[in-house]
């Protein structure tokens, strides 16, 4: 079983199958890699990417930076520095110059942060009621990183963006003040970056804690889609999945919710074989992505990846559309778009696997379904709906927008019979602490 390699700007280059493509490709991966993050790693390399037909690779658009990835004047002022051997202050000056121009944290996420006792708790989102995430320090990086991701700005040292909190202490405090929450969610970057043993000193004295409230931990990870010998032959994978048991069998559920972009990434046998590891410690599997042009606009890839993940016997929870931030002219699929990619994959599969929910935003005032495109008193408009509110009250209540076909994102749009959507002025009020 291949042993964990992995490769960056650094050294790249020193990847057999790098070596074949065309010089223009090479360099672009140079300079935009300067500015987008960029890891990747022997098994995405060796058992994903086909290389025969890298250019219309889903997987290889994934993770490898191409020209089209930064606007052309980004672009070319990266490429020039680059071209005449400018210095590495000057290239990092550009970098982080072009990065605030990518809306580095879009849809608020700052103001999740909740106060606790008079401090932030910087390594802490709580948005919905029920829900905590928590960013482990440790976990804050990727087994490879995809090319649209929004949480980019942790990867390239921007340090003052970056969330991150050592003490679980404070987050076992923070659960026993907050009756309400039933889920901790740790996240990332990848918690499964770290070492079992790393791990555990987070979840064995959240487990130890005996908290009431607390039914559910979560752990969001792309683990199997870019390195499931995680799973399998690391030096601590037996240790790991002894964790996950433990987990279980303290009377805790065990919600593993699983990263994958395109079906290629479910059809591996190592994959095969560590969902099947995974499963048998009682956990349980769901599955989540963005949509993305150039990656998986298709209801083809949707169906499929659905069906799959079924016959692997996890569970497809969440379709959502890509935030605005980082290369967002290279993967922005439109509203309206997304609707009907999910329609269409909807629309073909069993009941078994139509758990997934979607296309939906995760904006300021929160998850915002696209759920419909209708007429009504002959005017076209798009239904929407939360699926989670800030105000759970918003929750399952339809509201309406102009149908507009260059609609990104829910700021795009306008409301349709009213000047203001249902839940602005309240969202204003709870923004601004009133509430
Ligand atoms: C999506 C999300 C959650 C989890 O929502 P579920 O619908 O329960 O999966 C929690 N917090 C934030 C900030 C989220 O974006
Ligand atoms: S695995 Fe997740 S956090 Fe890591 S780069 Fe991809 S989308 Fe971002």
């Amino acid at each position: 079983m291949p042993k964990y390699k992995n490769y960056t700007l650094r050294n790249f280059k020193d990847i057999p199958q790098i070596s074949k493509l065309p010089e223009d490709y090479i360099f672009a991966i140079e300079v935009v890699g300067h500015v987008l993050p960029f890891k990747v790693n022997n098994y995405v390399i060796d058992e994903l990417i086909d290389w025969d037909n890298y250019e219309n690779d889903a997987i290889f658009t994934l993770t490898f930076p191409r020209k089209e990835m930064l606007k052309p004047h980004h672009f070319e002022a990266m490429a020039d520095l680059l071209r005449r051997g400018a210095s590495k202050e000057e290239i990092q000056k550009k970098a982080n110059e072009i990065r605030f121009e990518l809306n580095p944290h879009p849809a608020g996420q700052f103001k999740n942060i909740p106060k606790f006792n008079g401090k932030e708790l910087k390594g802490i989102q709580h948005k919905y009621k029920e829900t905590v995430l928590f960013f482990p320090s440790q976990g804050q990086t990727c087994h490879a990183y995809c090319s649209f991701c929004f949480r980019w700005p942790q990867f390239v040292g921007i340090s003052e963006l970056k969330f991150a909190m050592k003490e679980v202490e404070l987050l076992i405090e923070y659960l026993s003040a907050h009756p309400e929450v039933t889920d901790v969610l740790f996240t990332g970057g990848d918690p499964l970056i770290m070492k079992t043993r790393v791990l555990e000193h987070y979840i064995r004295p959240l487990l130890e804690a005996d908290l009431p409230n607390l039914q559910t931990i979560r752990i969001g990870t792309k683990a199997l889609g870019f390195w499931p010998y995680r799973f399998l032959s690391d030096d601590d994978s037996d240790e790991l999945l002894k964790l996950f048991e433990d987990i279980v069998k303290s009377g805790k559920h065990l919600a593993f919710m699983a990263h994958f972009n395109h079906q290629k990434e479910l059809e591996t046998p190592a994959v095969e074989k560590a969902v099947e590891r995974i499963l048998n410690t009682g956990a349980v599997i769901r599955t989540q992505s963005p949509v993305m042009k150039n990656i998986n606009d298709d209801p083809q890839v949707w169906s499929s990846m659905w069906k799959k993940q079924v016959s692997m016997n996890m569970i497809p929870y969440y379709m959502f559309i890509a935030r605005d931030t980082g290369a967002q002219h290279y993967f922005g699929v439109p509203l309206y778009k997304a609707y009907e990619i999910f329609k269409e994959a909807y629309k073909n599969v069993s009941g078994i696997a139509r758990t997934v929910r979607g296309p939906s935003m995760s904006a300021e005032p929160g998850k915002i379904q696209v759920s419909g495109v209708t007429q009504i008193n002959g005017e076209k408009v798009f239904v929407l709906n939360f699926l989670q509110g800030r105000n759970p009250n918003w929750v399952m209540r339809p509201f309406f927008a102009k149908y507009d076909e260059s609609a990104m994102w829910v700021s795009d749009l306008e409301p349709a019979f009213d000047k203001r959507f249902f839940y602005e002025e309240e969202l204003e009020k709870i923004l601004a602490g009133d509430l």
